[in-house]
């Protein structure tokens, strides 16, 4: 089956086309034959970025003033005869959408066909995800009006992998009522990725997924760490908005929630000024002054510069709480595993990271630290290491496409 997957953000559509079906998941033969970006979606001035596999990326500035426009642009482009995509030749040759949904609230513990009450669900967790749901839902809505009922469409929820964690663990400690008027609670986020390097870890290691005890560490623009026990989320850093938990490239994570009214006491701005800030000037841009990009924090840090060095420090001991946090939880763990941008670019935060540990069982060998690759699983803890240190690159597009493939399709999930 050809796949198309959206990842639709408030001005921006990010898309793939992959080739996969059901027997081709044990073989990893799946392919990625097409990927694109589109930006400054809204503008007269959008940046479209295509790009099929083998082939030079198509780059143009043009006006795209919407969600719709911008994938009727990909149809365009896919139905070029310049245009090379291995197996496709038009829309036709689109056998279902794959759309990812930041918020999937209660209702959403797995992927799902959408129809028009799915769709109704979604909008209400709307409410929950003001930031993210809407700019998914154009995407869906814009698919329905381009396609109709021609080519299935399946939701998969960020959401929707941390749905096993206990109440002790998603319950925030405030009058009981709030939750359940409110559904107030931590959901978690970043579920595709961490079920994606689980599943990889599994994998890799050969074990039933009952059998999989690991702490996954997402360290990409967002930050996240998860508790997997059994093979499920038993818990997560990021609560009922993305906000919680690890320091993240512009997030502040963990504060005490006092300090937002202390804030607006002290007049710097309204609530939602004040989340503004809390949300795109703080974490590494905040702390460092400098930039949101970890690349740039550490060549500053290299050159001495101090608000640079502490911006790492933060960033590594934030991580290290929650390793201690999740190992007390879990009694132990078998891995630690590193994915996303940072985790899987940084030799120097995964050293400080992992520094100090070792009375936790957690050994790093700093040959191999240095030796892991973008794109690559690699174990970089010692053979003496009680517990295991790898890097394992997510895929959250592939896990995406193939979900889209179980769903259409009524086959059991992989995780
Ligand atoms: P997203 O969370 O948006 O998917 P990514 O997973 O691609 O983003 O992660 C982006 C982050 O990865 C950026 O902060 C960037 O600085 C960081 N990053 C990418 N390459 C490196 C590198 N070589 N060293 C350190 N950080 C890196």
């Amino acid at each position: 089956m050809n796949v198309f997957v959206l990842n639709c953000g408030s001005s921006s559509v990010k898309f793939q086309i992959i080739n996969t079906d059901l027997d081709m998941f044990e073989t990893d033969s799946d392919r990625r034959v097409a990927k694109g970006l589109i930006e400054r979606v809204g503008k007269d001035d959008a940046i479209v970025n295509l790009e099929a596999e083998g082939q030079e990326p198509v780059k143009s500035v043009e006006p795209i003033h919407d969600h719709r426009e911008a994938i009727l642009r990909i149809k365009k482009w896919m139905e070029d005869p310049g245009t090379k995509i291995e197996g496709i030749h038009s829309w036709d040759d689109i056998h279902a959408i794959g759309h990812r949904v930041v918020h999937g609230g209660e209702k959403f513990t797995k992927s799902v066909k959408i129809d028009k009450e799915v769709l109704a669900q979604i909008e209400e967790c709307a409410d929950l995800a003001p930031l993210h749901n809407p700019a998914n839902l154009k995407g869906i809505y814009a698919c329905y009006e381009i396609f109709g009922d021609k080519i299935p469409q399946v939701a998969v929820f960020d959401t929707a992998f941390h749905s096993t964690m206990p109440e002790e663990a998603y319950l925030y400690a405030i009058p009981m009522e709030y939750y359940e008027k409110y559904r107030i609670r931590r959901y978690g986020f970043h579920g595709t990725s961490h079920r994606y390097v689980a599943y990889r870890y599994r994998k890799l290691v050969g074990k039933p997924r009952e059998e999989v005890n690991v702490i996954t560490l997402h360290l990409g623009n967002g930050c996240s760490a998860c508790a997997i026990k059994n093979g499920q989320s038993i818990n997560t850093t990021m609560g009922m908005t993305p906000l919680e938990g690890l320091i993240m490239g512009t997030r502040s994570g963990d504060i005490d929630a006092a300090i937002v009214e202390y804030m607006f006491n002290k007049g710097i701005g309204s609530v939602a000024d004040i989340f503004n800030i809390l949300n795109k000037k703080s974490g590494m841009l905040g702390i460092s002054g400098l930039s949101n990009d970890m690349r740039d924090i550490e060549k500053a840090a290299a050159e001495g510069q101090h608000r640079a060095q502490l911006a790492l420090k933060m960033f590594a001991l934030r991580v290290k709480k929650y390793i201690g946090a999740y190992m007390a939880e879990m009694n132990g763990t078998d891995a630690i595993i590193f994915t996303a941008g940072i985790g899987e670019n940084s030799v120097l935060i995964r050293k400080m990271i992992c520094e100090g540990l070792e009375n936790l069982g957690i050994e790093l060998d700093e040959k191999l630290n240095k030796q892991a690759v973008r794109g690559k699983c690699m174990k970089i803890s010692k053979e003496t290491s009680k517990v295991a240190v790898y890097v394992i690159p997510t895929n959250e597009e592939l896990l995406l496409a193939r979900d889209t493939v179980r769903v259409v399709k009524d086959a059991p999930r992989m995780w």
